[in-house]
């Protein structure tokens, strides 16, 4: 399989970008033959959650997305999926062996605010147990009703994340969730071990040294480690940052692959060798990255002149259906170990504002470096 060439072929054109909510993609839902779409029940703010199924064979997996409603990069990569189970060949195949419910958007009100959290303001990924929320209930009901062999819960990461020792941005991030305070690795934890590895051989090809393994501490409150915990392997993928590629639409095709990989993997019932220490082997998570980091910056404090780096990191906010990035001034100070996904070196030149001409924690990130550069929303403005 050429897996770039499917994502090209099968991607929905109909949506791209950061925000994408329920009216993004009802249609898109409601319009595709071959699958059977219901309404299993509503949001806090009463809009309707869709549950998909499709194929007909025996090995059942559960899919969902967006139960943080500002992570849509996963639905994205889902909707292509689906359109790739019900388009394609391999598709059909993978319908005979495998009955999918899937769940695009199981936050559909947090996706309209482009919150993390439901519109109560709870994070539904620490509601597991509570089962507080009408959302959570949903999903729980889904999972015991539907009683799946394989679980894939789908996110989105921040920028900030960096591969360990590979000094490389996380694009792609996997965890097979522990379901126990030791983090045992028992045989149900193994099953989700090995599905990752399978993406992980994949995205290798394509993203060298990008992808990275969650912290897997346990905690009960989330739905991946309640659902290990329950017997079924769940397998997180977290979609995160490409050079450049704010919008994310080249993360969509990483997850499209790792999404296909998995199932592919469980289709031709791979034999892993020694998944476990290939999985122990893909590097962590790190907290390890700026948007923006500007080196050799200087100003005077107190008279004395100090020479400093400054972190820059974009805020989201949507304004009128549009994701804007704003960039703040989110760390001052030495920042060894720490990478920007763009690095300038104001070669020792003086920082300068509209302001007190000292860089603040939190202030926006419009200032002059010497006499001729301008710095507008975190960029070197030409
Ligand atoms: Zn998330």
């Amino acid at each position: 399989m050429n897996l770039e060439e499917i994502f090209y072929q099968y991607k929905e054109t109909a949506i791209a970008g950061r925000y994408i909510t329920l009216s993004s993609i009802a249609d898109l839902l409601l319009n595709n033959k071959g699958i059977e779409t219901t309404i299993i029940g509503k949001s806090v703010q009463e809009k309707p959650i869709y549950q998909l199924k499709i194929g007909k064979g025996t090995t059942k997996i559960l899919m969902w997305s967006q139960m943080h409603g500002n992570e849509s990069t996963t639905t994205k990569a889902l909707i292509d999926f689906i359109n790739f189970l019900t388009q394609s060949e391999i598709g059909m195949q993978f319908q005979e062996q495998f009955s999918f419910c899937i769940l695009p958007m199981l936050n559909p009100d947090g996706a309209a605010l482009y919150t993390r959290e439901n519109a109560n303001l709870v994070d539904l990924n620490r509601d597991a147990q509570n089962l507080s929320q009408p959302e959570s209930k949903l999903l729980r009901k889904t999972f015991n009703d539907f009683q799946p062999h394989y679980c894939y819960n789908l996110h989105d990461q921040r920028t900030i994340y960096g591969t360990e020792e590979k000094n490389k941005p996380a694009t792609v991030s996997f965890l097979a969730p522990s379901f126990d305070e030791n983090r045992t690795i028992n045989a149900v934890r193994t099953k989700a071990i090995k599905v990752i590895v399978a993406m992980n051989d994949v995205l290798q090809v394509y993203i060298p040294n990008q992808v990275g393994r969650f912290d897997d501490s346990f905690n009960i409150n989330c739905v991946g480690d309640t659902f290990q915990n329950l017997e079924v392997p769940t397998i997180l993928i977290e979609a995160g940052h490409f050079p450049d590629d704010y919008e994310r639409e080249i993360t969509r095709k990483y997850i499209f692959m790792a999404i296909i990989s998995g199932i592919e993997s469980l289709y031709n019932n791979y034999e892993q060798e020694h998944a476990i220490d290939k999985y122990l082997k893909i590097p962590e998570n790190k907290v390890c990255y700026y948007d923006v980091i500007y080196k050799n910056i200087c100003w005077f404090e107190d008279s004395k002149l100090v020479v400093s780096s400054l972190g820059i990191q974009y805020k989201e906010e949507v304004k009128n259906a549009v994701i804007t990035f704003t960039a703040y001034i989110e760390k001052i100070g030495n920042l060894e170990g720490f990478f920007g996904h763009l690095e300038f070196d104001a070669k020792k030149e003086l920082y300068s504002d509209n302001l007190q001409n000292i860089p603040e924690i939190s202030q926006k990130a419009n200032f002059f470096i010497g006499k001729s550069i301008n710095i507008v929303n975190g960029l070197i403005k030409m």
